[in-house]
């Protein structure tokens, strides 16, 4: 699809995509509802839901009822997964617990809802896939609400051209199983942010930023969210048959968005520069005299306040609703190669337990995780980065180690720095491995054989490289090859050692390549034999 194309398809009509919904759902339902008149019944979403939470949601329930964590032990429970960080997860643990106490506070007497109560909303800032994200996912892991996140560059003011700021609520009720109770106590993650601060050029502000921050406000501060989209036609259509087969009683339609705690991101390079020139241009209580450059970005971003905000774009209302500010490090490789051994949520070990599901053990040495951590640092993602890393060390392992017999891998630092060449070592190791073990295996079935058929089997080296060679093509084990081959022998040999006295016999290549031709050949010959002798 050419540019053109691509511009018409996002220009494209609203009421042509109602349109097409609505044929759509007709041709999907073919009658099998009758329409109500507007009014009769459809609720004004001050009803309860209609449907009994799952025991699980319950249980959730009950723990944000009973919530009772200190900042102390969420910042302990933080740091099995998060490394560095620490202003963040400090900050972060007071600022959560602060909210789901006021929660449970407003659940015990509802009355609390009516005072002023400044929600706790974050702005996290600093560099992609420093534990941004992170921080908040294991938050509501620990607290077991429902967790959201999206990008704020994928809304618009209207919701027609991209999505409407409302249909990230409705994410977080789908992600709740559907369920509105739990939804209203659960995290919304808006990253990309400092993308929706409106540019002041030419002295005139862009209106869809401004507008997107005003709709977002809403959200943040309090208001209803009706859980079928104004465009969605289907979801209002289903509404209207969920209440007709419920017997006319409406679930409830709308949630409130008082208790949703919202968090929101970006890396705000920009802003940075800000700080510099409003610190350059006062000076004063600035140790390092804005010379930027002796400083880390992020330290910058620690001396924001609220005028650096307003300057970059945001509505002073917007920023108003963000009070808690915290600003996330850079991770350097010391800090990539802790998250490697120390997270528990480090990606080796999710290395680990993929190799694991084919049975083979995964290990790393303290030099190979040190190489991966150098690495990743260079590619400037941050964490990500070791993904990629050992992504791009990994894959053709991943690929071929499967379905060979190798049992245990140690990624070395050779590994990282050349994995095509390790591969193939190993894999050269394990064929003498895998063939020294297929041999005396071999030698077993030959005593086993000698053991029930009182006959001796004599492989020659060339006969047990032949059968080794099968085991490796068919990937079958050597007795499974050695009684497949030779079902047929214990029969032969013992008529030839009836006609002969023979009870020792070589098995050579050709035996094992052509076991019925010369199995057969033998026996002829050793009735000739009989014969002979009789003669
Ligand atoms: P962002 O800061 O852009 O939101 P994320 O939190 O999404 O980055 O980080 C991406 C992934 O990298 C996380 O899922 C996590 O596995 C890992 N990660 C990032 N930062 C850290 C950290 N400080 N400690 C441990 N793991 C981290």
């Amino acid at each position: 699809m050419n540019e053109n194309e691509e511009n018409k398809k996002d220009e494209r009509d609203p009421l042509d995509d109602l349109e097409q919904q609505f044929r759509d759902l007709l041709k999907r339902t073919q009658g099998a509802f009758s329409f109500q008149a507007p009014g009769s019944g459809v609720s004004d979403g001050t009803e309860e839901p209609g449907e009994e939470s799952s025991p699980e949601t319950k249980e959730t329930l009950r723990k944000i009822r009973e919530f009772n964590r200190k900042p102390r032990e969420v910042r302990d429970y933080l740091d099995r997964y998060v490394i560095k960080q620490e202003e963040a997860k400090k900050v972060l643990s007071v600022a959560v617990c602060d909210h789901y106490n006021h929660v449970r506070r407003c659940l015990e007497n509802p009355e609390l809802r009516e005072r002023d109560y400044v929600k706790q909303n974050i702005i996290l800032l600093g560099p992609t896939g420093v534990g941004k994200t992170y921080l908040m996912r294991c938050i509501s892991k620990l607290i077991g609400v429902p967790f959201v996140k999206a990008d704020a560059t994928k809304f618009s003011e209207t919701g027609y051209v991209g999505s409407d700021v409302e249909d990230i609520v409705r994410d977080l009720v789908r992600v709740a199983g559907g369920d509105t109770e739990l939804a209203q106590y659960g995290i919304i993650y808006i990253d990309e942010i400092d993308k929706i601060a409106s540019q002041s050029t030419a002295g005139s502000r862009d209106v869809s930023g401004r507008g997107v921050q005003v709709n977002l406000l809403k959200l943040m501060e309090e208001t209803e969210v009706n859980l079928h989209s104004q465009t969605d036609l289907i979801g209002q259509m289903q509404a209207i048959m969920e209440m007709q087969r419920g017997g006319g009683r409406p679930p409830k339609r709308t949630i409130n968005t008082r208790h949703i705690l919202f968090i929101v991101s970006g890396a705000f390079d920009r802003l940075s520069d800000l700080v510099v020139d409003r610190l350059e241009s006062s000076r004063i209580g600035f140790a390092h005299g804005g010379e930027k450059g002796s400083m880390e970005e992020t330290d910058y971003l620690k001396e924001v306040q609220t005028a650096d905000f307003i300057k970059f774009g945001y509505e002073p209302e917007f920023i108003g609703r963000l009070p808690v500010r915290v600003v996330c490090e850079a991770l350097n490789a010391e800090d990539l190669e802790k998250i490697l051994v120390q997270s528990e949520g480090s990606v080796l070990l999710q290395y680990r337990e993929d190799f694991l599901g084919y049975k083979i053990d995964f290990e790393a040495t303290t030099e190979a995780i040190r190489e991966v951590a150098v690495r990743a640092e260079k590619e400037k993602t941050g964490a990500r980065g070791l993904m990629t890393v050992l992504e791009r060390v990994l894959r053709n392992f991943k690929f071929v180690l499967p379905s060979t017999s190798i049992q245990s891998f140690e990624m070395t630092r050779e590994t990282v720095m050349d994995p095509e060449t390790s591969l193939k070592e190993l894999m050269k190791q394990s064929l003498a491995e895998q063939g020294d073990v297929l041999k005396a295996e071999a030698c077993r079935y030959a005593e086993d054989f000698t053991r029930t058929h009182g006959l001796t089997l004599e492989f020659e080296p060339d006969a047990v490289d032949a059968l080794v060679e099968i085991c490796l093509t068919h990937d079958k084990t050597m007795r499974a090859v050695c009684e497949e081959r030779f079902h047929d022998l214990e029969y032969g040999l013992k008529l030839i050692s009836r006609n002969t006295g023979k009870t020792t016999f070589r098995i050579t290549r050709e035996v094992v390549e052509k076991p019925d031709d010369v199995l057969s050949d033998w026996v002829v010959k050793s009735h000739r034999g009989r014969g002979d002798s009789k003669k």
